[in-house]
Parts: C-alpha cells; sequence; structure tokens
C-alpha cells in the first residue's frame, strides 16, 4: 500500500495569503487614484456649479438693475441665493450645493459680474490653520493665531511666526475674523494691510511692509 494520503481539494493556506498579498498590492495603487479621481471630480462640479450661479446672478442684476448701478456684496449675496434657488431648487442654500460640502460666498462683485468662492475649493478662502506637517506652496494662505498669511514662495516647513526667517515666504494679509491685526514686529505684511499700532492705523505701503509704524515712512502711512 502507498501511504500517501489524498491531497485535500482547495486552496491551501499558501495560496490563500499569495492571493490576499496580490489583492493588497492591487488595493494599494487603484484606491488612492480612485479617490483622486472623486477629489478631482468634486472639484470640477463645484466650479460648474458656481459658474450656472454667476450666470443666474447676472440675469438677477439686469432685472433688478436695469440702470447699471452698483450692488454691495450683501446685495449680491441675496441676487446669488435668488439665483441658487431658480437654478437647484427651494431649499438650496449656498451652504448645501458644492459636493464636498463647502459654502460658497462673493468675493468681489463689479455689477453684473460677480466673483463666488468656495471655502472648500478655492485656495482664497481656503484657510486652514498653519500645519507644519503639510506643504505649501505660492499664494496658499493660511491662519496662525487669527492672522492671516499669504505665502510668496515655497513656504513648506516655514511657520509663519518664526521671524524674520519666515518674513520673506509669508506676508500677513489680514485676520480671520477681518478685524485690524496688532501690529506685530516679527512679521512683514502684504501691500494696503492697515494695522494697529499703538492705538493709531497704519496702511502698509508696499509689498513685504516691515518695521515699526511710524509716519512718514518708507512702508508705512498713518489711516487717517
Ligand atoms: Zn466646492
Amino acid at each position: 500500500m502507498k501511504g500517501k494520503g489524498k491531497r485535500n481539494s482547495g486552496f491551501t493556506l499558501i495560496e490563500i495569503i499569495v492571493v490576499l498579498v496580490i489583492l493588497a498590492i492591487l488595493a494599494a495603487f487603484t484606491i488612492p487614484a480612485m479617490l483622486g479621481f472623486i477629489t478631482n471630480a468634486r472639484e470640477k462640479e463645484c466650479i460648474s456649479i458656481r459658474g450656472t450661479l454667476a450666470r443666474g446672478y447676472t440675469a438677477e442684476y439686469v432685472a433688478a438693475h436695469p440702470e447699471g448701478s452698483d450692488v454691495t456684496l450683501d446685495e449680491a449675496t441675496v441676487l446669488l441665493k435668488i439665483s441658487a434657488i431658480k437654478s437647484y431648487g427651494a431649499s438650496t442654500t449656498l451652504g448645501n450645493l458644492c459636493p464636498s460640502g463647502g459654502t460658497y460666498t462673493v468675493k468681489s462683485v463689479d455689477q453684473a459680474h460677480v466673483v463666488i468662492v468656495c471655502s472648500k475649493h478655492d485656495s482664497d478662502t481656503n484657510a486652514n490653520a498653519y500645519d507644519a506637517n503639510k506643504s505649501y506652496k505660492k499664494d496658499d494662505i493660511v491662519i496662525k493665531n487669527h492672522i492671516k498669511y499669504l505665502c510668496t514662495n515655497a513656504c513648506t516647513g516655514i511657520d509663519p511666526e518664526s521671524g524674520n526667517n519666515a518674513s520673506s515666504y509669508w506676508l500677513v494679509i489680514g485676520t480671520d475674523d477681518e478685524s485690524i491685526p496688532k501690529y506685530f514686529y516679527k512679521s512683514h505684511y502684504q501691500k494696503d494691510v492697515v494695522v494697529i499700532y499703538n492705538g493709531k492705523q497704519y496702511r502698509a505701503k508696499v509689498k513685504g511692509a516691515q518695521g515699526t509704524p511710524s509716519s512718514p515712512s518708507t512702508y508705512w502711512e498713518a489711516v487717517t
């Protein structure tokens, strides 16, 4: 008699592990690509929605201002809400249209032309707390201690509060609540930013303004 037992049909443990490893490798390559694809698609949809809203705004503006007068940001926002409801239904708000959950605001308005930004998809409003582990490029905006900074160069790894080291990378452009920032001697300022120093307001005359505000000064002019 030959003593060898009959081999069980089915898979051995080794075979199952090999299959699982192959699946894991495939997933490692395809899942990030899929997520990137979804993110990209949502951003494109968001841009398209904002385009529709902007065209709707223009129609509302023309109806409300046939004489072509100026509108304030507040009024533009009201017209934009009407445009959103007409395009996307009665329950639509400027906070529930972006597929990634962003909120739309009017950034600027020039009569019939409106610029709408998304809090999730527009770098201008996408100002998040500074994170030392994130990479930052030109025109990114971050917030640290309620101060908003604009990146003017490759800012990765540069803390906006690290003084002279940071000043050629980050410029102060304001605060996160639109109040006037207190002058901070370590910072450099974007042109036209207003600061408070010793109870007085000063406006930066040039990009990269620095030094203690006084008037007259190369960098600062008193706001009257
Ligand atoms: Zn969006």
